[in-house]
């Protein structure tokens, strides 16, 4: 994926997460205290302008960039936490030449990593990361199996989904939910949500641009 192709996915998740504008306020409304739209937007718009200084760099230093900036600039739990997945991604990526699939399941797995040791989270825990964990392991099996991009983002969706419906039944052990206690039963994890989006977003590019070259094939 070259530098190019990840200004354009910031600009699909950007389009996207303000698409859903609603429904992440709905649920942050019910469980968080209603800033995470505020802050992914904010992400978002940062990223987004960042694309004239992206585009000259490699695809590792612009995914660090993009990371740094973000550290600085959005708030909440959430902040640091996806800043790091983009550092972490870029520091995967840097010296690799084929930017294939392979390589950036590898950078997407780090990039998880990175988000679980930096908010000591794990699987079950009501978080994004009941999304990013499930869709990181798929994604690196389906990539070290050579199957083709389009499976692999029609089954990363469908992970996605289930990932996000997923945290409705948990009870919170991370983050603001968690004082929630039961209470956060029966409610959808708003991050869980953003990164459903988000994961939506960067596929339905993908299979577009798949779309397009088999059209013209
Ligand atoms: P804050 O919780 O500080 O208000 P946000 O509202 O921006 O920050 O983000 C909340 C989201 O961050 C939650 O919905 C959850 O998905 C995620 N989150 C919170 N704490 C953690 C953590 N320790 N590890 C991973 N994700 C977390
Ligand atoms: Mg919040």
């Amino acid at each position: 994926m070259s530098t190019d192709r990840i200004i354009d996915c910031i600009s699909a998740v950007q389009r996207a997460i303000l698409a859903n504008e609603r429904d992440i306020e709905a649920l942050d409304r019910e469980i968080g205290d209603g800033d995470h739209f505020i802050n992914v937007r904010r992400g978002c718009a940062v990223a987004a302008d960042m694309r004239d200084q992206l585009q000259p760099l490699s695809a590792d230093e612009a995914l660090n960039q993009v990371g740094l900036k973000l550290l600085s600039t959005i708030g909440g739990a959430s902040g640091p936490l996806i800043a790091s997945f983009f550092m972490a991604m870029g520091k995967a990526l840097k010296g690799v030449e084929a930017l294939d699939s392979r390589a950036f399941a590898t950078a997407f797995s780090a990039g998880v990593d990175a988000i679980r040791s930096r908010g000591k989270a794990d699987l079950g825990e009501k978080t994004m990361l009941d999304v990013l964990i499930p869709v990181s392991r798929l994604f690196d099996r389906m990539a070290a199996a050579g199957e083709p991009l389009e499976r692999i983002c029609g089954a990363l969706k469908d992970e996605a989904h289930r990932g996000m419906i997923s945290t409705r039944d948990m009870v919170a052990t991370k983050g603001r939910a968690h004082f929630l206690g039961d209470r956060a039963i029966g409610h959808i994890d708003p991050g869980s949500k953003t990164c459903q989006v988000a994961i939506w977003a960067i596929c339905d590019l993908f299979l577009e641009r798949e779309r397009q070259l088999q059209a013209t094939a």
